[in-house]
């Protein structure tokens, strides 16, 4: 094993996982808790410390405005978009703008940007693949969706940076996927390939051709705010709807009790995945004046499904566009790949078999075959695997504003990337010094309904009259998708580079001093996660077992219950400190006393069946 190995890395919006490629094989490397993805969860304390993956998830019932979630939508967004508003409505931290508008997020009493969080999920893989390794790793392959512009491209490549690990290369999900499926699939024929990827936030197809180890990408498209959650929030409405309609008490109010209901949403949702139905059990839910309220509800594939068809039958929409723009038609796609968490969902795959009139491949895991693909690129990059080209297109046109406000492509989407272009502009008005360019990416027509990249303005021309001067503008797209555009005036030979950095708004000054920090916190990290891990423990039984006392405390004695009452008190007083072993000491005491009100209710319990059963 050498120290150039590089890691392949699937940074998802719920799960991440890392894979490598040991000799022929690819590896999914599995973390400490033996999953072999981890959840995209970054949870803080109110010092600061931070805890990653499963322990951060299962922090968010307790700590919901420092746990984020789902950090990979905001990569590169404005903090008026409507994807921050719609992220403001699902979860419960605090989205707040910089002086760009950038949508940063608060974490105690600071804003911290989105690739900065990106980068402790990606740390944390990284540590994952370290411990399986016994090496340190410091290259890596990341994907992204297909539909990413160059600002949630270049956040994401910044996000690698303050993990520590060189970026190699950016690839789009679906064509790791395809990298994936080709590399175990060898074979001679080529293949047209639809790669159809619903993960837990965005949706991406992809329509490939593979050939003799080259793999081009002829088109794709997606929806980078259709995805799992949204079946999830499907299941969450229905749920609270039918409470509120029996209890009149609304859970979407209550941030603690929306927090259970989405997580117990998201299990029914895997349940009913390979079960016909489900039950959603949540006790002790709310309190009313008749005592404490309980979820309990059985709920059918078929109910789930009619909520859901109409998130599946949108998905159709971005197909359609990705044929279009490949000249083809289903019936010429040979073979549907399935990627992503949600493609699990019988009824995903079924509709996806009837659009394209073809069953899907079966036998690749859809988890885990974007971080293989992504592994496969790793291994070709440091010459550890036989060459395979990929040939990967730009999923958005790249242009500029010209007269009016009007959008004016120089590259066109679903062109093959690498890709440059040369432009030739002028002046617009006699003895006019400078030429102001405002770099665009969309489909849009007009200007300001597609993204910014950036402006910029070529300086120093010499005095002469409109439609004289001559300024070369070059459009570079990398093959990580990544812009750059060069201005020359050909005249003086002037010339000006940019780096597009409206993305993550993050300087280079910005990421090494985020780095620094963030090896300085290290320790703290550790002591933290047995703090939060000990601190869940003792939340969990002190919440259950006041909803018992709330809801069956006269049913038990007066002494009983003051030795309860008095753990409680005993642990909250731990609580307030920061010993994990104190903490876990009085956990287990008052586990011991609440079975005081189990006892109590089971010995006072009346049977009333006639015959033991
Ligand atoms: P990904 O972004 O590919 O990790 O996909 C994650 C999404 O897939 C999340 O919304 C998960 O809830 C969902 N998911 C994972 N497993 C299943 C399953 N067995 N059935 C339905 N959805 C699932």
């Amino acid at each position: 094993m050498t120290n150039d190995r590089i890691i392949g890395i699937d940074l998802g919006t719920t799960n991440s996982c890392v894979a490598v490629m040991d000799g022929n094989d690819t590896v999914v490397i599995p973390n400490a808790e033996g999953s072999r993805t981890t959840p995209s969860v970054v949870g803080f304390s109110g010092s600061g410390e931070r805890l990653v993956g499963h322990v951060a998830k299962r922090q968010a019932v307790t700590n919901p405005k420092l746990t984020i979630a789902a950090i990979k939508r905001l990569m590169g967004r404005k903090a008026d978009s409507p994807e921050a508003d719609r992220q403001r409505n699902t979860c419960a931290y605090d989205i707040e703008a910089t002086k760009n508008g950038d949508a940063w997020v608060r974490v105690n009493d600071k804003l911290m940007s989105p690739p900065e969080i990106s980068a402790i999920v990606l740390g944390e893989m990284r540590a994952v693949a370290e411990s399986y390794l016994g090496e340190s790793v410091s290259r890596a392959v990341v994907t992204v969706p297909a539909y990413f512009n160059d600002a949630q491209r270049q956040a994401t490549k910044d996000a690698g940076l303050i993990a520590g690990l060189a970026v190699e290369r950016i690839i789009n999900e679906p064509t790791a996927a395809a990298l994936a499926y080709g590399f175990d699939n060898k074979n001679d024929e080529t293949k047209r390939v639809a790669v159809y990827d619903l993960g837990g936030g965005t949706f991406d197809i992809s329509i490939m051709e593979l050939e003799e180890g080259v793999f081009s990408v002829k088109s794709t498209a997606g929806d980078t705010f259709l995805g799992g959650e949204d079946f999830d929030y499907c299941l969450i409405h229905h749920l609270a709807d039918q409470f509120k309609e029996e209890t009149s008490i609304d859970l979407r109010e209550d941030k603690m009790a929306l927090q259970r209901l989405k997580e117990a949403a998201e299990k029914a949702k895997h349940e009913l995945s390979s079960a016909l139905e489900t039950e959603v059990n949540l006790p002790f839910i709310a309190t009313t004046e008749a005592g404490p309220q309980h979820l309990i509800r059985t709920i059918a594939r078929d109910e789930y499904e009619a909520l859901v068809e109409e998130i599946i039958q949108k998905t159709f929409v971005p197909c359609e566009q990705a044929l279009n723009d490949a000249n083809m038609t289903k019936e010429q796609v040979d073979e549907v790949l399935l990627v992503g968490g949600m493609t699990r969902t019988p009824l995903v795959q079924s509709a996806v078999a009837d659009y394209f009139g073809k069953q899907p491949v079966r036998g690749v895991n859809p988890d885990e075959v974007v971080a293989v693909g992504a592994a496969v690129q790793g291994a070709v990059l440091s010459g550890q695997a036989e060459e395979v080209l990929l040939l990967d297109v730009t999923p958005l046109s790249l242009g500029v504003e010209t007269g009016g406000g009007v959008f004016t492509p120089l590259i066109e989407r679903n062109t093959t990337v690498p890709t440059r272009k040369r432009e030739i502009f002028t002046t617009s008005i006699d003895n006019q010094n400078f030429v102001p360019i405002h770099v665009l990416q969309g489909e849009r027509q007009m200007a300001e309904d597609n993204t910014t990249l950036g402006t910029f303005e070529l300086t120093g021309i010499p005095p002469a009259p409109r439609g004289v001067p001559q300024i070369a503008v070059i459009f570079d797209i990398d093959s990580n998708g990544i812009v750059s555009v060069t201005a020359k005036d050909l005249g003086t030979q002037r010339e000006q580079t940019i780096r597009m950095t409206a993305g993550s708004g993050l300087s280079e000054g910005d990421i090494e001093r985020i780095i620094s920090e963030a090896q300085a916190q290290h320790n703290k990290d550790e002591l933290l996660k047995m703090l939060a891990e000990a601190r869940l423990a003792a939340e969990s039984i002190i919440y259950t077992t006041e909803r018992a006392l709330e809801g069956y405390g006269e049913m038990i004695p007066q002494e009983d219950r003051e030795i309860i009452q008095d753990d409680i008190l005993a642990l909250k007083e731990a609580m307030d400190g920061e010993d994990a072993q104190l903490i876990t000491e009085f956990t287990a005491q008052l586990e011991g006393s609440a079975f005081r009100i189990a006892e109590t209710l089971y010995a006072n319990a009346e049977d009333d069946s006639e015959e033991p059963v």
